[in-house]
């Protein structure tokens, strides 16, 4: 596991995060002693690729992909970047730290835990108040960095206080937080007996058939998959882009307010509309893939298992948000056009579907609706393609805000 330190450390965030790592790699020693544990520090780096100008406050997203980087350069299983910038946060007031479950990685940041300002006078550096400040903060950054340990262990939170995986409301309630429970432990043990496996890409095989090798390796984590993907939430996507949604009921209600449309619409074939609708969820996932950089890894263009369970996840999740906003719009579609156009209005809007004049059915609406989602997805992801990129990478990535 190794720890990437980025931005500028005065002499308390130093010390804490010098703590907090000894802590962690004794507890992880002692509690998994079964594993041959390593704790390399990369060198410090400047934050500026992470920091924002007007608030100075660093992008998670951005501060995991460059410990991942390192990770990748060095052959590590885990990364924590720890940082003393505050970190941005999206949807609560502030974050502690994010963990990225899809990529293996965790932000931390000191800038919170601080239980005091530095001391009225600053010469006298040796007072116990002092030290004690320290002690603080290196105990809170360690309780923080073994929540998002487990985390990345796919935990999940528990009520009990004096547990790592109890979420904590305020920083304070880091100070509490002692230790994984029995099952957790078990769970952790599990986890990590798969991560020290030996890894695809140093067994050899399919080494110049890449295809085959990202099948492999996707089939291999597909249950680490899985819970990555369920971590970033992918049925919330309707709900948390805002341009997708707008978007995609902009057109939904043109074209259901358009004679036109129902013509068109209910005299496709349901076949074709399955088609089209198949279409447009790949081509549509395809397009925020590429337009929002989510797969881009020029820097580290070798094979890896880890970076095929991050493209795995990521595309997996980018597919499941737009498959659930087509599912929305296909549901409402269907219910309004029967909930709300009279069988004499519709059958002016469509004579030409049905051929006996009678009423168009069932396979008439369920077309409608498919083609008109279809076409609301496609227009939504352009809307999509205009949420800012940081955003939705957070969104893509980040399992939750500590
Ligand atoms: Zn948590």
């Amino acid at each position: 596991m190794g720890w990437v330190p980025v931005g500028a450390f005065d002499e308390a965030d130093r010390r804490a995060t010098t703590r907090a790592h000894r802590r962690m790699s004794t507890y992880l020693r002692e509690t998994f002693s079964e594993f041959d544990w390593q704790f390399p520090t990369a060198a410090r780096c400047d934050l500026e690729a992470a920091a924002h100008p007007p608030d100075a406050r660093a992008e998670p997203v951005a501060l995991i992909d460059h410990g991942v980087t390192e990770r990748d350069a060095r052959h590590w299983d885990f990364a924590l970047v720890v940082t003393p910038a505050d970190l941005r946060s999206y949807f609560t007031s502030y974050a502690l730290g994010v963990p990225s479950q899809a990529v293996q990685g965790a932000a931390l940041s000191t800038a919170r835990l601080d239980p005091e300002a530095p001391p009225a006078f600053p010469d006298d550096q040796s007072s116990p108040d002092d030290a004690e400040r320290h002690d603080v903060l290196g105990r809170r950054l360690y309780a923080l960095a073994m929540h998002l340990f487990g985390h990345l262990g796919d935990l999940d939170h528990t009520g009990d206080a004096a547990d790592f995986m109890f979420a904590p409301q305020t920083v304070t309630d880091l100070d509490e937080m002692r230790g994984y429970d029995y099952e957790a432990q078990e769970q952790l043990r599990a986890e990590l007996r798969d991560v020290a496996d030996v890894r695809l890409e140093e067994t050899g095989q399919y080494r110049h058939q890449r295809v085959l090798f990202y099948l492999r390796a996707a089939w291999q984590q597909r249950s680490d998959i899985r819970n990555a993907v369920v971590e970033t939430r992918p049925w919330a996507f309707p709900l948390r882009f805002s341009r997708l949604t707008t978007a995609a009921v902009s057109t939904q209600v043109v074209l259901l307010t358009t004679a036109e449309a129902w013509e068109l619409g209910m005299s496709q074939p349901l076949g074709g509309v399955v088609l089209l609708s198949v279409g447009a969820l790949g081509a549509t996932s395809a397009y925020l893939l590429k337009r929002q950089h989510l797969l881009d890894r020029r820097r580290a263009p070798r094979l890896s298992e880890q970076r095929v369970k991050t493209a795995a996840s990521v595309t997996t999740a980018v597919g499941l948000g737009m498959a659930t906003t087509y599912a929305l719009l296909f549901v409402v579609t269907l219910a309004l056009s029967l909930a709300f156009f009279s069988d004499a209005l519709v059958e002016g809007w469509a004579a030409s579907v049905t051929t006996d004049g009678a009423a168009p059915g069932w396979g008439h609406y369920l077309s409608l609706a498919g083609f008109v989602a279809a076409l609301g997805l496609a227009i939504g992801a352009l809307g999509a393609s205009f949420e800012e990129q940081d955003y939705f990478r957070h969104v893509a990535f980040a399992d939750e805000e500590t």
